[in-house]
């Protein structure tokens, strides 16, 4: 079924290699005929009415109207006074789950081989939540902020991401053992979920015994869900086992809208210069069709990039090929476009 409502799509290309990547992913979607139209937002900083430096409203009103965003790599601006993006636009959006899929690129070797695991990561809470304090001289307090609204918001999303991705196993972690309350709490709305949801695996791993199983055998695994902290270290090891972070995608699933942005960041040192890899961009791209359910379209453009990545004729530099990034693209709008 290929919808021929076209959907406007917000698109925050970012700084370095952002604007390059950005443009490839847009020549492939074209390529592919996606129903999609591109809002192209400038976010950088801006003069506000009360002198504080901070995100162009027009980008917030364009991402809140179209509810669907792709984003590119943003400098971390240096010095204080900036509102970051990233939390007002999480904020705004309500960005609760952050879903990290790692898969292994068939024909490009890594230390593993058939990885396929997905990390559903709380996105507002936990360690996160900015709650610290000096009780007296050299004795600091940061809370761990666990609320059950947040936790089984994201333990339900997991179970729904499973079933919809037609994937077949949650697995809760947590350090529940230790933190008896906060991941306590976790787990007890994980179990809920996992009751509402029988047709789903459900079990439970401290998170010291999921490193590892993960790093022993991956393939055990199939969708993992977990507090603020432990995902942010664990989705970044299991970008390592399948080859990195200019490989891996990521969405941040929201109540009002959602965002897919590569994990990686400007990459200074290659930047202007066709040589920077646009698949991680790409596959957050496929992620974003996915969740508009433009799921026939987000199928062959993720083929034509993991096909043209196996021949290895195009392949960038970061994968250890000569390719341009403008060589690689169009050998994808080729395939896409049945060539
Ligand atoms: P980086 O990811 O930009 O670069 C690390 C190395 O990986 C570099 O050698 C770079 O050339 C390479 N690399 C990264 N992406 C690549 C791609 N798509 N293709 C080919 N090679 C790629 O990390 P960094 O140098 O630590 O950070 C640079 C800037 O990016 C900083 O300002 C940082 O704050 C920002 N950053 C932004 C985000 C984000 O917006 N999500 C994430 C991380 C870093």
């Amino acid at each position: 079924f290929y919808s021929s409502e076209v959907r406007k799509v917000t698109i925050i290309p970012g700084d370095g290699i952002g604007p390059e990547i950005s443009a490839a992913v847009q020549k492939i979607f074209a390529a592919a005929k996606v129903p999609i139209e591109w809002e192209s937002v400038d976010v950088t900083p801006v003069r506000g009415p009360d002198g504080q430096f901070g995100i162009p409203q027009a980008a917030i009103d364009s991402v809140n109207k179209n509810k669907v965003g792709l984003k590119g790599p943003l400098m971390t601006p240096v010095g204080k006074g900036h509102r970051s993006l990233n939390l007002a636009l999480r904020k705004e959006l309500n960005l609760y789950a952050n879903v990290r899929p790692c898969r292994s690129l068939e024909g490009y070797e890594t230390l593993y081989e058939n990885v396929d695991v997905v990390t559903i990561r709380e996105n507002t809470e936990g360690e996160y939540s900015g709650i610290e304090h000096e009780i007296v001289d050299g004795v600091v307090q940061s809370i761990k902020l666990i609320t059950e609204e947040a936790s089984r918001r994201v333990a339900e999303f997991a179970f729904m991401y499973t079933k919809e991705n037609g994937r077949h196993k949650v697995t809760a972690v947590h350090k529940a053992n230790i933190m008896r309350m906060s991941d306590g709490l976790f787990l007890h709305c994980c179990r809920e979920a996992a009751e509402k949801h029988p047709d789903v695996k459900f079990e439970e791993k401290y998170l010291d015994t999921v490193c590892l199983n993960m790093v022993q055998d991956p393939n055990q695994y199939d969708v993992l869900v977990m507090p603020n902290l432990y995902g942010d270290i664990l989705s970044d090891m299991c970008a390592g086992l399948v080859g990195g972070l200019g490989l891996t995608p990521s969405g941040n699933i929201g109540l009002n809208g959602a965002l897919f942005e590569s994990v990686h960041g400007t990459a200074p040192d290659i930047a202007g210069q066709d040589k920077a890899n646009p698949t991680a961009l790409l596959l957050s791209g496929v992620m974003m069709l996915r969740h508009m359910n433009l799921n026939d379209y987000a199928e062959r453009i993720q083929q034509a990039c993991f096909d043209t990545i196996k021949e290895a004729k195009y392949r960038t530099g970061d994968l250890g090929g000569s390719a341009k990034c403008s060589e690689f693209t169009d050998e994808i709008c080729r395939k896409v476009q049945g060539g």
